[in-house]
């Protein structure tokens, strides 16, 4: 399709480029010298047939492994968004939780300024995209574990914010703790006047959808799940919530049960703001295209349904008025 494409759901070490990335594996270490490209392919997508949660999982063992040092975040970024470019998007937000880049000592603020220096090189080689991005806080416990990161994810966001960040987001094990035990956190977040958006109703109960929106979330990573409890959907619509639905990473995850069967569709149909990202492009094998076509040929929508989503993520962009109104003139 001609029209611009928007991406306002994508993760970092899910998307890398594999050239860059086996490379950068080698230098590193991550990898022996021996383990061929297409072995090392393997490890970072997950199966075609049917995979578990835990395979799903393992393919972020080596994006994780190699994106410990200045040098391998800026270039990943780099390459990213010239493959975003490449494949002809407007716009995109990309997400990646800087605490988990600081394992062999980089702080969460060098994390930052190595992914912002990449953003800047590829802008300045990348007409006609824009970029930014959203730092992820993580559930990956009790939400005591690691209260402190995550603060300072904000912390460091705020920092950051108009130069490059946009927002805040809570990613990680949705379901490993309550999610309105990071209400204080969130209460952070806006005092601070750093905007955010909560994963939350892609694994977990349409509950944590509506607890999400509560603590002052006005967009939903994934969400879909707010179908299974019509008071939830209701206020999703009600309310105008964007949904960043990720389409094949939900069947993947065995989250949505197929194409067909998607709550995107009933969501859609019923007017809520819904639109089409894609979550992790290297691991899920998928592109923004690729979630299209699928939505086009196996899921009944139009492409005037598509270019409503795209409006739909671009109103819903962490962005000025003005941009947007630069980028609704583009689809
Ligand atoms: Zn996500």
């Amino acid at each position: 399709m001609g029209l611009g494409k928007v991406d306002l759901h994508l993760h970092l070490d899910g998307s890398l480029n594999l050239t860059s990335a086996y490379r950068l594996a080698r230098e590193r270490g991550v990898i022996e010298k021996s383990m061929s490209f297409e072995d090392f392919q393997a490890r970072m997508v997950v199966p075609e047939n049917n995979p578990s949660l835990e395979e799903c999982l393992k393919c972020f063992d080596f994006p994780l492994a190699i994106l410990q040092d200045q040098e391998a975040l800026t270039e990943s970024i780099a390459c990213l968004i010239q493959d975003l470019h490449r494949q002809g998007l407007i716009y995109a937000e990309i997400r990646f939780a800087p605490q988990l880049h600081c394992t062999k000592g980089l702080t969460q603020q060098e994390v930052v300024e190595a992914v912002l220096r990449g953003r800047k090189a590829a802008l300045s080689v990348c007409p006609g995209i824009m970029v930014n991005l959203i730092l992820c806080m993580m559930t990956v416990g009790p939400e005591v574990v690691n209260h402190e990161a995550n603060q300072k994810t904000i912390e460091v966001a705020k920092k950051f914010l108009g130069q490059g960040v946009v927002a805040v987001d809570l990613a990680g094990n949705e379901g490993a703790c309550p999610i309105l035990d990071y209400r204080p956190l969130f209460e952070y977040a806006q005092k601070l006047g750093v905007p955010y958006t909560i994963h939350a109703g892609e694994a977990g109960p349409a509950s944590n959808v509506r607890d999400a929106i509560e603590m002052g979330a006005w967009r939903i990573g994934h969400g879909g799940h707010c179908t299974q409890d019509p008071e939830v959907k209701q206020l999703v619509i009600e309310r105008k919530i964007p949904l960043e639905i990720c389409i094949t990473s939900n069947l993947q995850c065995h989250v949505q049960p197929s194409y067909q069967e998607h709550a995107i569709l009933e969501l859609f149909h019923s007017g809520a703001k819904v639109t089409i990202n894609t979550d992790n492009m290297t691991l899920s094998r998928v592109s923004l295209d690729s979630e299209i076509q699928h939505a086009l040929e196996e899921m009944g929508f139009k492409e005037e349904d598509i270019r409503i989503m795209t409006q739909n993520a671009i109103q819903a962009a962490f962005l000025s008025e003005e941009e947007k109104q630069k980028l609704l003139a583009q689809i």
